[in-house]
């Protein structure tokens, strides 16, 4: 087994470091995995050397060299592998003056093979798989035409640019809730251009359908397009039901009558979920769908005169308690990405 070089420094310590010895000390160094070597400058610090190797959380640097995310285990290791001595605030080591200053910089695609509290890993492997799985959902949405604004699959081509050059951060967070304290299962704030998921489980269909409702609130902000709420949210609901039918196979006699029945009386989940079936089986071939045809006039032997998608769709999002509450403004204002 290969040993760690551990050594007290020479030069004795003028200040009482907040630090204490790992649990379990690594038992490798340096750090395997192809790491390359980077010579600490007096003038560096975590962030800076991260910065300058195109990391943006110096903690990626860090857990890779220690493999830890304790604060007081990592001045241990800088003092003992380092050779640090000096500080800056009297409590943490910096690197200025360090006797062997020799750190490793991970590839850039590096994940630890255990869970850390700190460092990019998950987000990186977040916004990995969303942008691999939007190559998969973008082939299969619709240009939709809503009161004279077209969302078309480009546009989501445009939010996957934006994610992978980081104008737009997608981010995971368990406990989502709005303002009001109630759970959510996606939130996109046009004013951050930040995407937060509840959850984003490989294989898991209904986190995709999340994901392009919330990205079609992201398409208005890429316009900067202005939109009452009931109407962005009516787009995102019938993208979301465009993707879900894309891929179920279903009776289609049966399944009209199943959702005719749960938008009467159901919600408006039922009632896009009704939309994007009128949508996905007698207009899937048009190249544009407009959604205002759909509105009084709208006929189809196959659904009753009283049976309108929109009619029924917009008034379940219109009266939606949800939607009545003025702090959903903070969020969805469009202001540009
Ligand atoms: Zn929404």
């Amino acid at each position: 087994m290969p040993s760690v070089p551990f050594a007290v420094p020479k030069k004795p310590l003028k200040f009482k470091p907040v630090w204490r010895a790992p649990k379990t000390l690594i038992t490798v160094w340096p750090p395997p995995d192809a790491a390359k070597p980077y010579d600490i400058i007096d003038s560096d610090n975590w962030q800076s050397v991260a910065v300058r190797h195109g990391f943006f959380d110096p903690w990626d640097i860090i857990i890779f060299n220690f493999r830890t995310d304790v604060p007081e285990e990592v001045n241990w290791y800088m003092h003992q592998l380092l050779g640090c001595t000096e500080s800056n605030d009297g409590k943490n080591f910096s690197f200025r003056g360090a006797e062997r200053g020799r750190l490793f910089i991970p590839p850039a695609d590096w994940i630890p093979d255990r869970e850390f509290r700190r460092g990019s890993f998950s987000y990186r492997l977040l916004r990995q798989s969303v942008l691999r799985d939007l190559d998969a959902i973008i082939p299969v949405l619709k240009a939709l035409r809503y009161r004279g604004f077209t969302v078309e699959p480009q546009d989501y081509r445009d939010l996957q640019t934006a994610i992978r050059d980081g104008r737009v951060t997608v981010k995971l967070v368990t406990d989502l809730k709005d303002s009001g304290g109630h759970a959510l299962n996606g939130l996109y704030t046009s004013k951050k251009n930040l995407l937060r998921l509840r959850s984003y489980m490989p294989g898991r269909r209904s986190d995709k359908e999340t994901l392009v409702h919330e990205l079609t609130h992201a398409v208005y902000d890429l316009h900067a397009h202005p939109e009452i709420l009931f109407h962005h949210e009516m787009m995102c609901r019938v993208m979301e039901g465009v993707y879900r039918f894309s891929r179920r196979r279903f009776s289609q006699e049966m399944l009209a009558t199943r959702l005719i029945e749960a938008a009467r009386k159901g919600e408006a989940a039922h009632a896009a979920a009704f939309m994007s079936y009128v949508i996905w089986t007698w207009h899937h071939d048009d190249p544009v769908i407009d959604i205002d045809a759909l509105d009084a006039t709208y006929y189809n032997p196959a659904i009753m005169a009283d049976d309108n998608p929109y009619i029924r769709m917009w008034t379940r999002l219109a009266n939606s308690p949800a939607y009545q509450q003025p702090s959903y403004w903070e969020y969805l204002e469009p202001d540009g990405i």
